[in-house]
């Protein structure tokens, strides 16, 4: 029986591959999930009769568009735009949007898959999504961001709606791109629809503890896998890639939990700083000066900045990946179980390579995909949705500790789905798995849509 569904599955994955040539990221982020669901499909085979895998790996509706804009020279500047709304049956389409150079649709249709099972496993009524744009905010001035901001929502406006479909941030893309682009929308509309964008400032309808919240999140994730193998933060030296908003609040909560961060990095290079990493330092570097992570040496003498440094060959107990996909491959995790790692937690959307997934769980190590572990953002940007349909706004305290509550859910059920399914202790199954359950009956309630 069992043989029969994996080659149906590989099947299906074939054709994914076929159906959409070259985007191999998008296969690989396919490959991962279905590889998770031979067990599901024996104890649920209604799940094959509605072709719910086909339908899954089907974006619901994908929308690419011309972004033009004009830089601060006066120069006719064009982008490409993208809205890949993947799956509304638990919800409006909700995720980011990424301003990168590297962002082609590959790249936006994996995040929005990975997006829809990582919101169902939220358990928040939230669909998946994703979208963004080749555009690298990397050296532009305000006025260009502006500029391009307002551009990209002149289309895309008439794709959202508080109902429809929710963005918020993701690489290069923050507070100051969501309140451009919340701007446009607004004067486009004329309706203050405070519940159409998400990682909106504190003082026009953002949540308090959203922007800690997807860093905070994984670490409270990897908090409860240290949990139950009888283990904790205290004393463990960490090490985080990345320097954006993810790796800066991971950070944060590490230090408070008893941790010691000793490295992080961005895409020059990485910072090593035996003492522990000043964290008012990074923040003041990142997020008011907009500056490289390499300029920390120039305060902290003792510190080592290695440019091009590989920063998983730095001994550690925990590693958090926080930068971007596929940023840590079968070598790193080798290397890091060779060094004494027990847990990686991954603050980024699949940053570990398939080898490095395979490495880390046949070494035994805690493991907490992507999926799981960095859901506490867009779970917070739920929360930050039910704050504005209720014209409502929270204190700190009362957030955060709502984002740990739905960590430790999270956690539990992707725990008791890797046992259920007979992979005790493998979260990536766990999470794959749960997540794909819940749509998938979602799916099959709504009949053929
Ligand atoms: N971009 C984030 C993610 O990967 C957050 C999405 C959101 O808040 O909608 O989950």
């Amino acid at each position: 029986m069992s043989e029969i569904i994996d080659e149906k599955i590989e099947g299906l994955f074939q054709a994914v591959v076929k159906r959409n040539p070259g985007e191999v990221e998008f296969h690989q982020a396919v490959r991962e999930v279905l590889e998770s669901l031979g067990p599901v499909l024996v104890k649920y085979p209604e799940f094959g009769e509605h072709k719910i895998i086909e339908r899954i790996c089907e974006p619901e509706r994908q929308i690419i568009f011309r972004v033009p804009w004009q830089d601060d020279r006066g120069q006719v500047q064009i982008n490409r735009g993208f809205r890949v709304q993947v799956n509304s049956v638990l919800g409006p389409y909700k995720g980011g949007l990424r301003f990168h150079p590297s962002v082609y649709l590959g790249i936006i249709k994996f995040l929005g898959f990975e997006q829809t099972f990582k919101n169902a496993l939220t358990g928040m009524p939230i669909g998946g999504g994703k979208g963004g744009s080749d555009f690298d905010p990397k050296g532009k001035s305000d006025s260009e961001i502006m500029r391009f901001c307002q551009s990209f929502m002149t289309e895309l406006y008439q794709h959202l709606g508080e109902y429809t479909d929710v963005p918020a941030g993701d690489i290069g893309v923050g507070a100051r791109e969501i309140g451009y682009l919340f701007g446009q929308y607004k004067r486009i509309t004329n309706r203050y629809e405070s519940g159409v964008l998400t990682g909106k400032g504190l003082d026009w309808g953002g949540a308090r503890a959203r922007k800690e919240a997807t860093g905070y999140g994984a670490v409270f994730f990897l908090n409860e896998m240290l949990r139950v193998r009888g283990q904790s933060l205290a004393g463990k030296t960490c090490i985080v890639s990345g320097a954006g908003n993810v790796a800066i609040y991971a950070i944060e909560k590490l230090q408070q939990l008893g941790g010691k961060v000793v490295a992080c990095s961005d895409s020059n290079g990485l910072i090593h700083d035996k003492k522990g990493l000043d964290l008012a330092l990074i923040k003041q570097l990142k997020e008011v000066e907009r500056r490289r992570i390499e300029d920390y040496v120039f305060h902290r003498k003792h510190a080592r900045y290695v440019a091009k440094g590989n920063l998983w060959e730095i001994p550690c107990e925990v590693a958090l990946p926080c930068a971007t996909q596929n940023e840590l491959n079968g070598k790193d995790a080798a290397k890091l179980i060779k060094n004494g790692c027990l847990a990686v937690a991954e603050g980024a959307n699949m940053p570990t390579t398939p080898e490095g997934v395979r490495a880390f769980l046949k070494a035994g190590i805690a493991f907490g995909p992507g999926k799981a572990a960095n859901a506490g953002g867009v779970a917070t940007s739920a929360l930050e949705m039910q704050q504005n349909a209720s014209r409502d706004a929270w204190d700190f305290e009362f957030t955060e500790k709502k984002l740990s509550a739905i960590m430790t859910g999270i956690h539990q059920r992707c725990y008791e789905t890797a046992e259920e399914f007979g992979t005790p202790g493998n979260y990536v199954n766990g999470a794959n798995i749960a997540g794909f359950i819940k749509v998938a009956k979602a799916m099959v309630a709504l009949g053929l849509i």
